[in-house]
């Protein structure tokens, strides 16, 4: 009998994490949860440990002693925290698959060391590869690892990949549900709270990500990790609002032929390609039924609107250290919104402020890019508090 796939989840606790969780609940014959990492919580990763008897957890930064951690679980669950423990879960020998869906990019040292372990990689955790793609993807194909894509649009674009070779391919065309406030007079965004921003029409996601669909700094991010994903020039990307998420995104063949990928607005499609894959089983949430009314519309971005995709676009175009400086000071922005000391219109200023400040280099290493990511969040501090 084919022996499971062995996973770690960077995040379990989290909305992906959860998801995901549902996905090895009910494929247990296929998927093995292994080994957790959580922030701070530590209720949901004790259930998680207790309910799949897991080898090891790590608590990033646990709010009791280790003695204390401890005892919250299974007494044969190793405890780790820090970031020593993310990364001696993703070198287990006893892993195959980790799955990174940690906000931001403190996972990037542990996606590291997890393709140096020649594991294969599931990525949620879009910032890492906007912040180290040019690095990454290289150490990719040299430990002869996958990476397979778990953000819905670049799930579909993967998907509608499938078997073509990459110079057949026109462009990418990645949607986008536009958020809340996609016909909110623009007159009212200065009286966004970070508090309504985080409400998001059509998914459930965790606070940060929600925030940065409603400004597009979402769809910035996920345009440019499409292009160190699919090797594409940022020419060969177009953004799409869709309203009702159904189609996640396309790809465009050099014959004019357009391959979709649709399903409902939930995570569990794309999170299931990834941990079976390349296998297909029976999905775990209801498919569309297209017996009942469906309307699918298109339009294009307006960037007075959503100044923060133009600012991505830009970022991605400059290249070298730019759209690292667009994700710190993207970051800096939205913690500074939700703690009330900028406005929401501050966000994008926020950003271009930083992009202009900052001497945009060639990196010629993830630690010149660490540096470039260091100084730009010092520098939109700086303006979150002048
Ligand atoms: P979330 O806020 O719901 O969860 C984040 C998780 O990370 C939590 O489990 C938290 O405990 C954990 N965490 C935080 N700091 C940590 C650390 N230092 N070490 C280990 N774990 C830590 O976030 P989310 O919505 O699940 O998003 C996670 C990532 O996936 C983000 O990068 C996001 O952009 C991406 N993503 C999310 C969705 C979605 O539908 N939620 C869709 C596409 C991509
Ligand atoms: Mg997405």
């Amino acid at each position: 009998m084919e022996r499971k796939r062995r996973i770690a989840i960077l995040g379990a606790s989290g909305s992906i994490g959860q998801n995901a969780i549902r996905v090895i609940r009910a494929h247990a014959d296929e998927l093995e949860l292994v080994a957790i990492a959580g922030g701070s919580r530590v209720a949901p990763l004790s259930e998680i440990a207790n309910e799949f008897n897991v080898k090891e957890v790590t608590v990033f930064d646990p709010p009791t002693s280790k003695d204390a951690l401890k005892r919250e679980f299974p007494s044969s669950t190793e405890v780790s925290t820090g970031m020593k423990g993310l990364l001696n879960i993703v070198t287990r020998d006893d892993i195959d698959m980790v799955l990174i869906a940690v906000v931001g990019t403190t996972a990037l040292q542990p996606c590291i060391e997890a393709i140096r372990s020649n594991k294969q990689i599931a990525l949620a955790s879009k910032e890492i590869l906007v912040m180290a793609g040019e690095f990454i993807m290289p150490m990719i194909r040299e430990h002869q690892t996958v990476l397979l894509p778990t953000d819905s649009e670049h799930n579909a674009i993967f998907q509608c990949l499938s078997g073509e070779t990459s110079s057949s391919v026109e462009k990418i065309i990645v949607t986008a549900s536009g958020g809340r406030y996609l016909d909110t007079p623009l007159s009212e965004f200065k009286n966004i709270s970070a508090e309504e921003a985080v409400k998001h029409p059509n998914w459930d996601m965790g606070q940060k990500i929600s925030i940065d669909s409603s400004t597009m700094a979402n769809k910035g991010l996920e345009v440019i990790e499409a292009r160190w994903l699919f090797d594409l020039k940022p020419e060969q990307i177009e953004v799409v609002i869709h309203p009702q998420s159904i189609i996640h995104s396309m790809v465009q063949y050099v014959d004019g032929s357009i391959l979709a990928q649709l399903s409902p607005p939930n995570m569990s499609f794309a999170i299931q390609n990834c941990l079976l894959y390349p296998k297909r089983k029976e999905g775990i949430d209801a498919s569309l039924d297209f017996t009942k009314a469906l309307s699918l519309d298109f339009r294009a971005p307006d960037y007075a609107r959503f100044p923060c995709l133009k600012l991505a676009f830009d970022a991605l175009r400059i290249g070298e250290t730019a759209p690292a400086i667009f994700n710190a000071a993207n970051e800096v922005a939205v913690a500074a919104f939700i703690e009330k000391q900028i406005s929401y219109l501050d966000i994008p200023r926020l950003i271009e402020f930083t992009l202009d400040k900052m001497n945009i280099l060639q990196p010629t290493s993830i630690e010149a890019i660490i540096l470039a990511d260091q100084e730009a969040r010092r520098i939109s501090h700086q303006w979150t508090v002048s």
